[in-house]
């Protein structure tokens, strides 16, 4: 399997080049040169198999010759293996019939960590391969940080820098990263906020000569191998419910941020997995589903909600479902992001509008919206949703058959639950004890000369 960007600009690549690429080289996204379809007897055979037998089922068209089978299965069975529910991704049916799919039994008890446990192992696997090494700088808000960290921490040929804005995370979300003492994971709270921590990474990658002596690598959500990985789990679902019927087509609702997870989506049904719809849940932050509503694609300031994960203003993975929806036309492409980037906006045809329309639904859902449906959930059958979830199960109200995509543990965020039902959710395992445990973390100033010269000192003594 080849690689191409959505823009054009880079040769065909192979697999690993993709994954080690991360973001192309043009500015654009990669994405494979043309998508593996799934026959019905496949689908059938794939429905009653275990998380792990059908990852390597789903993932083994799109690497090629670049990893033998068994590395694979290898490079599976390790990823997984930090999983706290046998069937890694279990779906549950509620009392009253809804369906969760739930995503969040990884070590940071978030859905992030489906994706990060497979690509950290995955990185480690081809430095080996190349004698390479890698460090990942990140800046961090609260979720991505920890489940980036767990993703390598322990690997001998990765360093991880994430920089968070010191006490400007949750509680819970300092300890989950400040609390994991390998000595490759390097955790820098700085005397700033979230954006000055995007600036500074942004101006590492920026110095070409310091990105190129510390081979700086980044592990946003726009690499090819986290959506390949969150794939799977669309599979499996279906499985779940169909029996292996081809005929049976499923609708899912997914709580959408950078647009990685339904992506991951759209793509399972681009495969040949029968999807009725895929309904696109945003909160207030809700450029892509205007873009649903409307056909125009178009920025609006971050409003800070009680979904925090999901507050964005432009989606990183847009580009890669434009890229189909153009017709897989890198001009095209070009055009829209340069029209996006001079006017602030990408309008589509009424054609390519009615397409957008016919597989998604879309709905914002308001905080008071989140907590109302926290709170339903809770009375109606005794499960608590996270506030991500709530998004999601909200916005398929009319759609009570589709499986809603559980991105977080409820315990992650206990004050926006208890707010809905009047006490905080049950702590996990993965996250107790945390309060209590060791720490490692560097208070520095909001500087990319101070954070450049921590760097420098931190991998001279490694
Ligand atoms: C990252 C995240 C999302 C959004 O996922 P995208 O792939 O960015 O759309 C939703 N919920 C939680 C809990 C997350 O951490």
């Amino acid at each position: 399997m080849r690689y191409v960007s959505t823009r054009g600009g880079v040769e065909p690549i192979g697999f690993a080049n993709a994954v080690m690429m991360g973001l192309a080289t043009d500015g654009g996204l990669l994405l494979p040169e043309s998508i593996p379809q799934v026959s019905a007897a496949t689908l059938r055979r794939w429905a009653g198999l275990p998380f792990q037998e059908l990852a390597q089922e789903v993932i083994t068209p799109y690497i090629g010759e670049d990893l033998t089978p068994e590395e694979l299965t290898d490079l599976i069975k390790r990823s997984y293996a930090h999983f706290s529910d046998p069937a890694i991704t279990p779906l549950i049916e509620l009392k009253g019939g809804q369906r969760i799919l739930e995503l969040f039994h990884g070590p940071t008890a978030a859905f992030k960590d489906v994706a990060l446990q497979f690509l950290g192992n995955l990185f480690a696997l081809l430095l080996e391969r190349r004698d390479q090494r890698l460090n990942i700088i990140g800046a961090t808000s609260g979720d991505t940080g920890s489940a980036a960290i767990y993703g390598v921490r322990g690997q001998p040929r990765i360093d991880i820098f994430i920089l968070h804005p010191h006490q400007r995370v949750s509680p819970i979300q300092e300890r989950q990263m400040t609390t994991v003492l390998d000595e490759n994971v390097h955790n820098i709270a700085i005397q700033g906020t979230f954006d000055d921590g995007q600036r500074i990474v942004k101006e590492l990658f920026n110095d070409l000569p310091f990105k190129q002596k510390y081979a700086l690598g980044a592990v946003n959500s726009i690499n090819w191998a986290r959506i390949l990985a969150q794939v799977v789990y669309y599979f499996y679902a279906w499985g779940q419910v169909s029996g292996g019927d081809s005929q049976q087509r499923v609708s899912f609702s997914v709580p959408t941020g950078n647009f990685g997870d339904i992506f991951a989506g759209y793509i399972a049904m681009r495969m040949g997995l029968p999807i009725e719809r895929l309904i696109l849940a945003t909160n207030r932050n809700d450029i892509l589903s205007r873009f649903v509503h409307s056909g125009s694609y178009r920025a609006d300031a971050v409003y800070p909600t009680i979904t925090p994960s999901m507050d964005i203003q432009l989606a990183s993975n847009f580009e890669r479902y434009l890229y189909y929806l153009l017709g897989e036309d890198p001009i095209q492409i070009r055009e829209k992001m340069a029209e996006l980037a001079v006017a602030g906006e990408i309008t589509i045809t009424p054609q390519q509008h009615a397409e957008v329309q016919r597989l998604f639904l879309a709905e914002a859902v308001s905080e008071a919206q989140t907590t109302a449906q926290i709170a339903k959930t809770f009375s109606e059958s005794g499960y608590i949703l996270d506030p991500h979830t709530a998004v999601g199960v909200a916005a398929a109200h009319a759609h009570p058959e589709a499986i809603c995509l559980a991105t977080a543990h409820p315990a992650k965020f206990p004050e926006a639950v208890a707010a809905a039902i009047g006490s905080p959710p049950p702590v996990p395992p993965a996250l107790q004890g945390l309060l209590e445990r060791e720490q490692r973390c560097a208070l520095l100033a909001a500087e990319s000369g101070v954070i450049k010269a921590f760097i420098e000192e931190r991998l001279a003594e490694r």
